[in-house]
């Protein structure tokens, strides 16, 4: 089965490679954000012949043709996801590393009454959240 990025990769006249191929997938089944080291990991799963340089050089191209959007989340490593049909911003949770998608339509709202204010006409955003669960585990250790 084709894979929606696989789709995409060939709607914009990429030449797909069966490395490519699984690479795409692995990604479009990816919902967690991953980083290089994760991809590599999940199409080795698939592929052992896969290298780390075939899937460096593959996120790249992909970013490159707008297929997979680049994140960075705070801490020095990019992180990827297919490229979101629709608008949504993140929070990670800085514990976990966990990143949840969200859209608030108030937050939408503002930030195009900020641009119009300062006289622009809104393209786009990020807004990336990073926050600690209220009630976390309580800690045994005494660091
Ligand atoms: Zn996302």
């Amino acid at each position: 089965m084709t894979s929606r990025l696989e789709q995409l990769c060939l709607d914009k006249g990429l030449k797909m490679t069966e490395q490519r191929r699984i690479i795409a997938r692995v990604l479009s089944e990816s919902a967690d954000h991953p980083d290089v080291e994760q991809v590599y990991r999940r199409a080795t799963a698939i592929d052992s012949r896969i290298s780390i340089a075939t899937v460096y050089r593959t996120v790249r191209l992909f970013e490159e043709a707008s297929i997979i959007a680049k994140h960075d989340f705070g801490d020095g490593r990019s992180r990827y996801e297919e490229m979101p049909s629709a608008h949504h911003d993140h929070l990670i949770d800085l514990q976990s590393g966990r990143v949840i998608e969200f859209r608030n339509e108030d937050i939408e709202r503002l930030q195009q009454i900020v641009a119009d204010e300062l006289g622009y006409e809104l393209v786009g955003h990020r807004l990336e959240l990073y926050a600690v669960p209220r009630s976390g585990k309580p800690r045994s250790d005494t660091e």
